[in-house]
């Protein structure tokens, strides 16, 4: 059996280690007589697994009392409906940066709750990049403002923290949330779909201040209000058991490499060796601002569109797989999140080298 190099942007490549480790507990976890997947939720096997994911997520993200961590369903997709449900709080506004698709689309479910004021909108140059903090159009009576740290599409990261006063600050850090360091105190929300950097699909986290949880309509349904899950420890109704333990083993092995510092110091370097390849070359190009690159998402072209097939199937023989670029954006897209091994970032780049000199 040969595991490939997967630069799938989602779902993307567990660790192997954490892989080996649920195929030695599937048939029966510890002395329990099941799998985790046959479990109860509200048995105290399951219980003493769910809880510790938990411990062991506040403690990677360093993640202050005073906020509730949420284990739910639905995808980050979910979450541009319950953000607005949840936190207008009457109010009948909310500010939006829009940066890239996934913004675009959190902004077009917010826009059926609420009036939307796009503080920034960086569409006209092709979502290329990050607006600066001066010039955010912000609205000192938002509910909220929201915004995307990383595009995964566009491969648009931040690089600094929007400052947004008294106004929480709602961030869907799907695809970046555990690849370095951050200051959990500044955000009001922060959600994340699983199937990048934390575990497989079909659960969605979401780290919630406690003053901002119990304000939803009267008439908001209960699986959509964050005060039903946070009262009952996201076990209101059956959570996604199987992927919230897979979470935890993920959990266990960044605590085992290191935490997050060292997630960033490797992730910083495996974007970096991609981006100095693309920019010493004037054959593979990349579009977005150097202070706007993500080290999760690198999306590149080769000079050449009708070069692409090749590089796939060339890249495909290395073990190379899932390169194809967003339909949207075309050409390639590497993603390189915490579990794609350093020696997969470093095979690509050989690949890339050999291939220019071939084709270049
Ligand atoms: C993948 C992704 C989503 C969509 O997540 P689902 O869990 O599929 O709903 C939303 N936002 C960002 C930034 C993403 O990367």
């Amino acid at each position: 059996m040969a595991r490939t190099y997967n630069f799938s942007a989602g779902p993307a490549m567990l660790p192997s280690a954490v892989i080996a480790r649920a195929q030695q507990e599937m048939m029966e976890w510890h002395s329990a007589g099941m799998s985790v997947m046959e479990m109860s939720h509200r048995g105290k096997d399951y219980m003493s697994i769910a809880e510790k994911a938990e411990a062991d997520l506040r403690e990677v993200m360093a993640i202050p009392s005073n906020y509730k961590v949420l284990f739910l369903q639905g995808g980050a997709s979910s979450q541009f409906a319950m953000v607005p449900m949840n936190l207008l709080r009457g109010s009948g506004g909310a500010d939006y940066l829009n940066t890239g698709m996934w913004s675009k689309k959190a902004i077009a479910e917010a826009r059926r709750y609420c009036e939307v004021n796009v503080a920034a909108d960086t569409s006209a140059g092709g979502f290329c990049a990050v607006p600066e903090q001066d010039s955010l159009q912000l609205n000192a009576d938002a509910a909220y403002l929201h915004y995307t740290p990383n595009e995964t599409i566009g491969g648009v990261e931040f690089d600094y923290l929007p400052e947004s006063g008294e106004v929480p600050l709602v961030a869907d850090m799907s695809s970046t949330i555990l690849s370095r360091p951050l200051d959990v105190s500044r955000y009001g929300v922060i959600y994340a779909g699983a199937q990048k950097n934390i575990g497989p699909a079909g659960l969605t986290i979401v780290i919630v201040r406690e003053d901002l949880i119990g304000h939803a309509p009267e008439q908001t349904p209960a699986m959509f209000s964050y005060e039903t899950h946070a009262k009952a420890d996201s076990m209101y109704n059956t959570p996604p058991t199987y992927s919230w333990y897979m979470a935890g083993l993920v959990f266990e092995w960044i605590k085992e490499q290191g935490g997050l510092a060292a997630m960033a110091e490797v992730n910083q370097r495996k974007a970096g060796k991609l981006y100095e390849l693309i920019d010493s070359s004037d054959f593979y190009a990349n579009p977005v601002e150097k202070n706007g690159r993500s080290w999760m998402n690198v999306p590149f072209t080769l000079a050449d569109a009708a070069l692409d097939g090749a590089f796939l199937s060339g890249a495909a023989e290395r073990g190379l797989v899932t390169l194809k670029g967003h339909r949207s954006v075309g050409g390639m897209r590497a993603s390189i999140y915490n579990a794609m091994p350093e020696e997969g970032v470093d095979t690509l780049v050989e690949f890339m080298r050999a291939f220019e000199q071939k084709n270049g």
